[in-house]
């Protein structure tokens, strides 16, 4: 006998004058389009569809995670009589493609106009331009309204700048919000910026508190066996799915955090250990991405505990520099350089991608730890991301699209305005310096300093040539050496570069050389 489905869409609506278009990362209760609609008379419109899981690989907890919350937020919206037309991916009818099934919800329900939110890439609000123009029905595009800046906000900001610098936009945002602003106008504590307090190495004593996990109830369940029958080869692994796929899980994470694990997370904001995936950390990216909560719920909170006397100030000015901060300057970037902006590939790298990016099976023993939390849990925190995983890539001459179709592919938080700024701009240095005004390049020396990792690692990270010499600090000298030419004109890299002086030409022929040979061995040439 088969088992009756926890979610039972009933699609039997037959015409809607309006017809509002609600994609996977626009979950806010807050929709400005919501408050648009007749309940009577219009529709919401939200389908699942394999395209949107195949474009580039996804994750089992990425997609698990975004059809789950799509679930939950049409079954709040059908409790409160909105007529929902919710396409799920087993639907026999369902062509599996985003405008296709907007082209029948506009046949079926023949609205005089579409609404949706801007969308969080390029690609899916060009299709959706298209498909509407097709039809001949007008697309209505609603601002974003659930981050703390607005676009024209942003690009206020930065027009007539000649660079954009996350530091300037990050002050300014402070003094508009009035956040940890004395009464005299200075920042709170007298600097803007506690990074040199937030270095510690974690030493596994005292041991982190649990994060608050979400138990996957009915519905989600549901939808772990979809999405393990519908892709049962994709990458990750499902069983520690525990990500909020509701606004309720969303607010007690945040209550967690805020009261758990806050005070201790910025001293130790860039350390990474073994077996510790999350440390400190809020957790609270995918929430924030699928707009479960917004950010500024996220400050408030965290001001209350601070104000409280329950937080430091250099843990409260490091989460308020990630939220208002780092999330809305990459957010701004994205809209104000365009599609283009995801090729940008600077510094002319064309390595492919080593297999082992998706298994973790490789003996360099930080990255098969921080690939292995990738495959276990969908998520990693900001330094696996930026200065392991991101960093071999970029020093070991990876192409900036393939690594940036990985990021894509295997977070749960990833959305393309999110990884583009941060993968192509930040990491890779392939924006030219739109994003940061050098490339994030490091040697082991740093993954030693912030971690545990070079212990018990089959290489040796004093070395940087010869048998064992860790490929960290191989190919890190190999890029200074490959890049020095474009790399000159950067007064930030000068004193770096001079250490290329000091070397004689054996040193630099037999870097080279190692380098191109880990390369092969890689299969990144
Ligand atoms: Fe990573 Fe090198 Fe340390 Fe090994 S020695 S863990 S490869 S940084």
């Amino acid at each position: 006998m088969s088992r009756r489905a926890v979610f039972r869409p009933r699609n039997r609506w037959r015409k809607a004058r309006q017809l509002l278009f609600i994609l996977g990362d626009q979950l806010s209760r807050e929709h400005p389009g919501l408050a648009a609609l007749d309940r009577s008379r219009d529709v919401v419109f939200m389908c699942e569809v394999r395209e949107e899981a195949e474009h580039v690989p996804s994750h089992v907890q990425r997609t698990t995670l975004f059809l789950s919350a799509m679930r939950h937020h049409a079954q709040w919206l059908t409790a409160r009589n909105f007529r929902v037309r919710y396409i799920t991916l087993d639907d026999p009818r369902n062509t599996q493609s985003l405008s296709q099934e907007l082209a029948r919800a506009i046949d079926c329900l023949a609205p005089d106009v579409v609404l949706c939110m801007q969308a969080g890439e390029h690609r899916i609000a060009e299709a959706l331009k298209k498909t509407c123009s097709a039809a001949e029905v007008s697309l209505q595009t609603l601002e974003d309204t659930s981050f703390s800046c607005s676009l024209s906000e942003f690009d206020a900001w930065a027009e007539g700048r000649n660079e954009l610098t996350m530091e300037y936009f990050y002050r300014e945002r402070r003094r508009k919000l009035s956040l940890l602003i004395a009464d005299d106008g200075k920042p709170a504590g007298g600097e803007w910026n506690y990074d040199s307090e937030n270095r510690k190495t974690f030493k596994a004593a005292p041991a982190c508190p649990r994060p608050y996990r979400a138990r996957p109830d009915a519905m989600t369940r549901e939808v772990m066996e979809l999405v393990g029958s519908t892709w049962p080869d994709a990458y990750g692994r499902l069983e520690h799915f525990h990500w909020p796929v509701s606004r309720e899980e969303a607010l007690r994470a945040l209550d967690d955090f805020v009261s758990k694990r806050l005070s201790e997370f910025g001293p130790f904001e860039d350390a990474m250990w073994s077996g510790e995936a999350f440390l400190y950390h809020s957790l609270l990216s995918s929430s924030l991405n699928l707009k479960l909560i917004t950010p500024m719920e996220c400050i408030e909170k965290a001001r209350a505990a601070y104000e409280g006397g329950k937080v430091p100030l250099n843990s409260i000015e490091g989460f308020v520099r990630q939220i208002v901060g780092w999330r809305e300057f990459m957010r701004g970037i994205y809209y104000r350089e365009g599609p283009a902006y995801v090729s940008c590939n600077e510094l002319a790298q064309a390595g492919q991608l080593p297999r082992w990016y998706w298994t973790s099976d490789t003996d360099m023993n930080c990255l098969a730890h921080c690939l292995g939390e990738v495959i276990e849990h969908g998520y990693s925190h900001h330094i696996p991301r930026l200065m392991v995983i991101g960093n071999f890539a970029l020093i070991a001459g990876i192409e900036p699209g393939r690594i940036h179709g990985w990021f894509l592919a295997m977070y749960v938080d990833a959305i393309e305005w999110v990884t583009a700024p941060n993968v192509v701009g930040m990491s890779q240095h392939a924006d030219g310096g739109v994003v940061g005004s050098k490339p994030y390049a490091a040697s082991g020396k740093y993954i030693q300093r912030m971690s545990n990792y070079c212990g018990e690692c089959a290489y040796d990270v004093r070395k940087r040539s010869g048998d064992q010499a860790c490929p960290f600090n191989v190919f890190y000298w190999d890029f200074l050496i490959r890049h020095r030419g474009r790399l000159e004109s950067n007064h930030r890299m000068r004193m770096i570069l001079r250490n290329l002086d000091k070397m004689d030409e054996d040193t630099i022929r037999i870097i080279s050389e190692q380098a191109n040979a880990l390369r092969r061995q890689f299969g990144i040439d």
